[in-house]
C-alpha cells in the first residue's frame, strides 16, 4: 500500500471523470481479498482491494458497484432441473443472442425467489397450475407465498414444480435481472492511488435444507481470489460526505461492514492532515474475532487522528452492549462534539441499528441541552439541515 505526503495530493473533489458504468463496467483485478474476521467469528468478513484505471477517482463516502455472476452449481443446479444443456440460444435483455448457460449465469437473478418470480411462472400453467402452485397465488396466499419464498431460490421452484418451463426464453419473463450489489468504499484513493478498498460480510445460510450463499457476497468470499478480474463501477453518494471545513468534528458511528467509509474518512483526514477531531464508535460481536482494521485504528490513535475511539462488542459481556450505549455513556462529551458543530454520521445496518442509534442520539441531546425530547427533534431537525447528520444505511 502506497502512502503519500499531504503537499503532494489534490483536494477531495465531488466530480468524477469515468467513462465506466454499471452497464459498462470497468474489468478490476483483485489484488487483495484477504479475511478480517478471526475462524472462530460467527460472521466472514473480508477486506477486498481492486485497481481502478487512471481516470477513475472517487470521493470518501462514495460506493462501488459490483457485478456478480451466479455460483457454478447453483448454475448447474437449475439448468439440470429444467433439462436443458445450457448451448441453447436465448436473447438478452438487450436482444443479443446468447447461449442460456451464459444468461443464467450472468444475466438472471437465480438467487433467493422473489414472489413476482412464482406469479410470472404460473402464468405459464394458466388454468392448469397444479394445486400446491395455486396455493400461493393471489392477494389471499400472500402470506403463503411469502413464506414460501423464504430462504428458498429459483432452483426450489422448478424442482417443487418441474416440467413447467418449455422454452428457455420464458425465464427471461420469471426471472429478474441480475443486478450489482454496493459496497460503501472503505479507502482513501488518496491513500492507496489506483486503487478502490471494500468491506464485505459474506452472506452465508442453510436453509430448507441446503447451504446458500448471497450471490454477490458469495461470490467475492468464494471466487474472487487475487488476480481475478471482475466488472465494477463507481457510484457517487454526496449524501455522505465529510465536511468542507476540515477542522470541524466528525462523529462515526460504524457498526459491523458500516465500518467503511469511515476507514475511508479516516484515512483522507490522515493523509491530508486534516486538523478536525474525529471520533468513532464501532461495534461488533466479540473483540479477539470481530475487530476490524483493529491495527490500523490503533495507529491512527497513537498518531492522533482517532482522537476518540469506542467500542462495543456485544458478545464480550453478559449484558448485550451496543454502539448506543457507548453513546449513552459518553452523552455529556457527546453533546459537547455536537454543540461545537460535529458532524454525525452513522452507516451499516438500517433495520435496527440506525433507528437505535437515532434514538440514543436525539436522548444524548435532550440530556445535553437539559430540554424535552420535542427540543431534541427540532435539534436534530436543524443538523441535518446544515448536512451535520448524514446516514448511509442498508
Ligand atoms: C449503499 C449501500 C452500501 C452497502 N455497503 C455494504 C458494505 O460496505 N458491506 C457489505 O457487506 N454490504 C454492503 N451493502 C449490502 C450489499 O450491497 C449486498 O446487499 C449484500 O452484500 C448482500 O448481497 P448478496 O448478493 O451477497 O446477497 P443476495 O443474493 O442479495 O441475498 C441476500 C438475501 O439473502 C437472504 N438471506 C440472508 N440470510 C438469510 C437467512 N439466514 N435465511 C434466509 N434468507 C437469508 C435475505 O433475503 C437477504 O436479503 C450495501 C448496500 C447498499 C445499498
Amino acid at each position: 500500500m502506497t502512502e503519500q505526503t499531504a503537499e503532494a495530493l489534490p483536494t477531495a473533489s465531488t466530480s468524477h471523470v469515468s467513462k465506466y458504468t454499471r452497464n459498462q463496467p470497468y474489468l478490476s483485478e483483485v489484488l487483495v481479498n484477504e479475511r478480517l474476521t478471526g475462524p472462530d467469528s460467527e460472521k466472514e468478513t473480508i477486506h477486498v482491494e481492486l485497481a481502478l484505471e487512471d481516470g477513475m477517482t472517487y470521493t470518501p463516502g462514495d460506493a462501488v458497484g459490483i457485478i456478480p455472476t451466479n455460483r457454478d452449481v447453483v448454475v448447474e443446479g437449475v439448468l439440470k432441473a429444467l433439462g436443458f444443456t445450457g448451448s441453447e440460444r436465448v436473447l438478452d435483455h438487450y436482444k443479443v443472442e446468447i447461449s442460456l448457460d451464459e444468461a443464467v449465469r450472468t444475466r438472471l437473478a437465480i438467487g433467493k425467489l422473489a414472489r413476482g418470480s412464482v406469479n410470472q411462472f404460473a402464468k405459464l400453467c394458466g388454468e392448469n397450475a397444479p394445486a400446491g402452485l395455486k396455493a400461493l397465488l393471489g392477494v389471499d396466499n400472500k402470506a403463503a407465498a411469502e413464506e414460501y419464498v423464504w430462504g428458498r431460490e429459483f432452483v426450489d421452484l422448478i424442482t417443487d414444480f418441474p416440467g413447467i418451463i418449455t422454452d428457455p426464453q420464458q425465464l427471461f419473463n420469471i426471472l429478474q435481472r441480475l443486478t450489482p450489489r454496493m459496497y460503501s468504499i472503505a479507502s482513501s484513493q488518496d491513500a492507496h492511488p489506483g486503487q478502490v478498498h471494500t468491506t464485505v460480510r459474506v452472506v452465508r445460510y442453510n436453509s430448507h435444507g441446503a447451504d446458500r450463499q448471497g450471490v454477490c457476497s458469495g461470490h467475492l468470499g468464494e471466487r474472487c481470489q487475487v488476480g481475478k478480474v471482475m466488472p465494477i463501477f463507481l457510484h457517487e453518494n454526496n449524501a455522505f460526505r465529510l465536511p468542507e471545513d476540515t477542522s470541524a468534528p466528525v462523529v462515526m458511528i460504524g457498526p459491523g461492514t458500516g465500518i467503511a467509509p469511515f476507514r475511508s474518512f479516516l484515512e483522507h483526514r490522515q493523509v491530508h492532515g486534516e486538523p478536525g477531531r474525529n471520533w468513532l464508535f464501532f461495534g461488533e460481536q466479540r473483540s479477539i474475532s470481530d475487530y476490524l482494521y483493529k491495527d490500523q485504528f490503533a495507529e491512527m490513535q497513537k498518531q492522533g487522528v482517532l482522537t476518540r475511539l469506542h467500542t462495543a462488542f456485544s458478545r464480550d459481556h453478559l449484558k448485550k452492549v451496543y454502539v448506543q450505549d457507548r453513546m449513552q455513556e459518553n452523552a455529556a462529551e457527546l453533546f459537547e462534539w455536537l454543540e461545537t458543530g460535529a458532524y454525525f454520521y452513522v452507516c451499516g445496518d438500517a433495520t435496527r441499528m440506525a433507528k437505535d442509534v437515532e434514538t440514543a442520539l436525539l436522548d444524548v441531546i435532550a440530556k445535553g441541552s437539559k430540554g424535552t425530547l420535542e427540543y431534541a427533534a427540532e435539534y436534530l431537525a436543524a443538523m441535518k439541515k446544515q448536512k451535520r447528520y448524514q446516514r448511509d444505511v442498508y
